[in-house]
């Protein structure tokens, strides 16, 4: 007869592939799908999420769950199975406490507001996507109610995306940042010598994009037997398993950094899932330990790995023999400059290293307004005008550049954003770490030879999956809590050097 911890285990699994399953039906709607598949794939969607929620969150996987409890109580706490029993019932408990009634009219609100906010964007008209906004807003306020909270209610939202974190906490560590980044900012507009950056719009035809970028990503270690990259409006990374771990890319023949970072970044996402040791697979702890360490390891590859000076002076020689004409003129050195050239923008995910965490701020700001009744709907763009002349110095000239940009509130991802900015100093932490174990690590990369920090991170952090908190992750590979400081040394080093300051 099977323990209750296997008869657990059993339903964790179905529950799994039903998440899976949901997961491809994604996949394929932003990679394949033909418009007119929404409504269908929408219904699919819904289905499979409530069956996974249902068969998790039923009274019998409770029983089994705290009989499995007493049946692994003389395990090590760091055992698979004790780490299963654990994560399950925090999941258990969270999920237990929002009713299905709730869950289901999330799914519809936020599938009505996504859509309405592709046409507002498309308009550049946040009047349109307002009443829809407000919606989503009161089905989130009532759900974090529902999860409950002890200090205030965005506690309960960005919990689910950084477990055990608090807003206090994210607050005290971007007040440390904010002070750090605006002096940066300030010396490199004041003082900066200036970086031409128009290479990197010349024309760059996108097969050859698409092949360089591929060879990059097989020098990273992304195992192409156990993943495949294709194209998107919107690059992401999802995973089917660790044997199965999909990417996306954008190329735009005028913009050669956008396809090629945003390759490299999802591919630090992608290592990190194929890594997850194969023995948690079907299970909740296969999945990265927070939102913010699976971010730490594509901003690692992306921004500490890929725009750095020993990177170029092994891959702009291969990049020159895909792009003769196009990179002629080039050395190490300007091109290092103009892949790192920091300017306030109005997009977020087109920012640069340096003022990339100002539009998070921003956001953090917003959000916490908005889900505390300070802020209303119909103040939102004159709020968000105000907020960016403020952190960055411009003003967006319409609703789409502005307020709009994002899809994270149209989908209910309040909380999501701070995740973004912890897993930019996380990335630091770790490659630093990284480095005090490995000195020859630049020499490395410098050759081109990136497996052993996919090795290293590997060991350290992939392999783990979901098994520790992330508090207790990061202290375990650091020996320190997360923290702003590292982040703004890297920085201000990096960019001092850069413009001469
Ligand atoms: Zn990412």
């Amino acid at each position: 007869m099977a323990t209750y911890f296997e008869q657990l285990k059993a339903r964790l699994a179905q529950v799994s592939d039903l998440q899976r399953a949901a997961a491809v039906l994604e996949w394929d709607q932003q990679v394949n799908m033909p418009h007119g598949g929404s409504n269908a794939r929408a219904r699919q969607l819904a289905t499979l999420h409530e069956l996974a929620h249902t068969l998790f969150v039923a009274e019998v996987t409770g029983d089994w769950l705290e009989h499995a409890a007493a049946e692994v109580a003389a395990m090590s706490p760091d055992s698979n199975e004790a780490c299963l029993v654990r994560v399950t019932r925090r999941d258990y408990d969270r999920l237990r406490r929002v009713p299905g009634s709730l869950v289901a009219e999330r799914a519809q609100v936020t599938a009505e507001a996504f859509q309405a906010w592709e046409q507002a964007r498309a308009e550049s008209r946040f009047a349109m996507f307002a009443p829809h906004l407000q919606r989503v807003l009161d089905v989130t306020s009532r759900s974090a109610e529902a999860l409950g909270y002890e200090d205030c209610i965005y506690d309960a939202l960005l919990d689910q995306f950084e477990p055990e974190m608090r807003t206090k906490d994210v607050t005290g560590i971007f007040a440390e940042l904010r002070n750090g980044l605006v002096r940066l900012v300030r010396a490199i507009s004041d003082h900066g010598r200036p970086i031409d950056d128009s290479v990197l719009s010349r024309r760059f035809p996108e097969a050859a994009q698409w092949d360089f970028g591929l060879t990059v990503l097989e020098d990273m270690g992304f195992d192409t037997a156990c993943g495949r990259q294709d194209r998107s409006a919107h690059p992401f990374t999802t995973s089917f398993s660790p044997h199965d771990v999909r990417i996306t890319t954008r190329i735009n023949p005028n913009q050669l950094h956008s396809g090629l970072f945003s390759t490299v970044h999802e591919g630090g996402h992608a290592l990190y899932d194929q890594g997850i040791s194969m023995e948690l697979d079907r299970t909740p702890l296969c999945d990265g330990a927070s939102f913010s360490l699976h971010e730490s390891q594509s901003r690692l590859w992306e921004n500490i790995v890929a725009r750095s000076h020993c990177f170029w002076t092994h891959y702009l020689p291969r990049l020159t023999e895909y792009f003769p004409q196009q990179l002629a003129d080039q050395t190490v050195d300007s091109f290092y400059r103009a892949i790192n050239r920091v300017e306030p923008s109005l997009i977020r995910v087109e920012a640069d290293e340096v003022t990339y965490n100002l539009h998070i701020f921003l956001r953090f700001e917003l959000e916490q307004e908005l889900l505390e009744g300070r802020l209303k709907v119909s103040e939102l763009p004159e709020a968000w005008n105000a907020k960016m002349e403020s952190y960055l110095g411009i003003l967006p000239g319409d609703d789409a550049t502005g307020v709009l940009q994002d899809v994270h509130w149209s989908s209910g991802s309040f909380g999501y954003f701070p995740s973004y900015a912890l897993g930019n100093l996380l990335a630091v932490q770790f490659y630093n770490q990284a480095l005090q174990d490995m000195p020859e690590l630049p020499d490395q990369i410098a050759q081109g030879y990136l497996h052993p920090l996919r090795a290293w991170l590997r060991d350290h952090i992939h392999i783990h999956g979901k098994k520790m908190m992330p508090d207790q992750l990061v202290r375990q590979v650091t020996g320190q809590p997360l923290s702003a400081a590292p982040f703004l040394t890297y920085l201000e080093t990096k960019y001092a050097e850069i413009y001469g300051l």
